[in-house]
């Protein structure tokens, strides 16, 4: 009756290289996503890091992201670009 819990199984992605093949790796599936900081769950094209909603570019209940309602790191880099893009005038 015990649960058997198997920490040994390893999720894998697959992605198509460029030129045919493709490249397999690892991930760690409760790993926090690096956009959201919620476990990943699965791969996403954007890579083994990202959650498939981030990589869509939207909340876990499927909102989407807004310049002032998106997670701290997209909020980030999107006000370094307008940085950029003030500090180009002088
Ligand atoms: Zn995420």
């Amino acid at each position: 009756m015990a649960l058997k819990v198997r920490r040994d199984e390893v999720k894998t992605a697959e992605y198509p290289l460029v030129g045919g093949g493709t490249w397999r790796v690892e991930y760690d599936e409760t790993a926090p996503c690096k956009v959201c900081g919620e476990p990943v769950g699965s791969a996403s094209m954007g890579g083994v890091d990202i959650c498939p909603s981030c990589d869509c570019g939207r909340w876990r209940d499927g909102r989407k992201w807004t310049p002032n309602d998106c997670p701290p790191v997209v909020k980030e880099s999107l006000e370094k670009l307008k940085r950029m893009m003030n500090g180009a005038q002088g």
